[in-house]
């Protein structure tokens, strides 16, 4: 199997990555008296159902799926990717599905004219595989994005997310929405120690992963630490909500 592709880790590429944030922002504000956690998947192998969202149903908790639809039907590092059935599928069960570009490629590298026909392309191919709702919501692959991009990006979507980790309170960067990832190891601890300060602190936190299953990739976890971050969202008393719904709650409490 091909070795996974990753943005580059230069210095200047680092930078940039660091500044992004407070760059072409769209912001809103609010204020929440309970917390809201977001769970989304990306891409998505067929684990992330069924030892994801298939455990978040048993809590009537429904998460957004971030679709690659070049990626149907193919097996990757990730595993087994979905199909034209889960996508019709998961949205009859209440999940949201959302964007990606068709091919999984580098938006940053490809420039605003080439993400645009790739996103084109994407909402095509979902609509052939009988997903006809309109793609309000995005996340750019390996978070590879720039501020031409978020800008650009402002009048196709309601929210835009990247994989910047961290919790947002009392305001989000809807071209740039946070995510913290669900990756086996060290990086599990970070999600639930920032779960764990919801109890403290409101705010919006998004997750995201790729495969859950034994043996995960380095960008997915283990069903059982999966479980962990639930047990935790739980415990926390949080709402939990698709990016579009969680953005509609937000929207009530605007301040
Ligand atoms: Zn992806």
């Amino acid at each position: 199997m091909n070795t996974p592709y990753e943005p580059s880790r230069a210095l200047t590429a680092k930078l940039a990555r660091k500044i992004l944030p407070y760059r072409a922002r769209n912001e809103i504000r609010f204020h929440i008296d309970r917390p809201i956690v977001s769970f989304t998947f990306d891409d998505f192998p067929r684990s992330a159902i069924t030892n994801g969202s298939d455990l978040l149903e048993t809590l009537d908790w429904r998460a957004t799926f971030y679709v690659a639809s070049g990626l149907m039907g193919t097996h990757n590092h990730h595993g087994e990717q979905f199909n034209a059935h889960n996508i019709t599928d998961l949205r009859e069960r209440g999940h949201e599905i959302a964007g990606h570009t068709f091919s999984h490629s580098d938006c940053d590298q490809m420039g605003i004219t080439k993400t645009l026909a790739e996103i084109e392309r994407n909402t095509s191919a979902l609509e052939a595989m009988g997903h006809t709702l309109p793609i309000e919501h995005f996340a750019y692959p390996f978070g590879a994005a720039n501020a031409c991009l978020k800008q650009a990006l402002q009048n196709q979507f309601k929210t835009v997310r990247g994989i910047v980790p961290g919790v947002h309170r009392n305001k989000a960067d809807l071209n740039g929405l946070y995510s913290t990832p669900i990756f086996s190891g060290e990086k599990l601890q970070h999600a639930l120690a920032q779960i764990e300060g919801l109890k403290t602190s409101h705010g919006w936190l998004t997750l995201f992963t790729h495969d859950i299953r034994e043996n995960p990739s380095e960008w997915g976890c283990t069903p059982e630490e999966f479980k962990r971050i639930v047990n935790a969202v739980q415990a926390t008393g949080a709402l939990v909500l698709p990016i579009g719904e969680a953005l509609q709650h937000l929207e009530k409490h605007r301040i």
